[in-house]
């Protein structure tokens, strides 16, 4: 399913400056990526500092990590500034 504001997958992380796109949220959003800002709504693990994802990045939102009450407010892909 791709996102109908960027044409992009949706279970794909988008990053855009200091917003990325939780791949969870965005598929259960089903029609545009969902961001927040990182790394606060995400966090880091040294653990996951990969080729590819050199700041260890995680790839899902606190609040699809289990946390109960995630203080992050969504911004969905049309709404963010370009
Ligand atoms: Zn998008
Ligand atoms: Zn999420």
């Amino acid at each position: 399913m791709n996102c109908t504001h960027c044409n992009k997958p949706l279970n794909e992380s988008q990053t855009h400056g200091n917003l990325k796109s939780c791949p969870l949220c965005s598929s259960q959003n089903g029609r545009e990526h969902v961001f927040y800002s990182n790394p606060s709504a995400f966090g880091r693990s040294t653990k996951r500092i990969t080729k590819n994802h050199p700041n260890g990045d995680q790839s899902y939102c606190y609040a699809c990590r289990g946390a109960k009450d995630s203080p992050y407010s969504p911004i969905l892909c049309s709404q963010k500034q370009e």
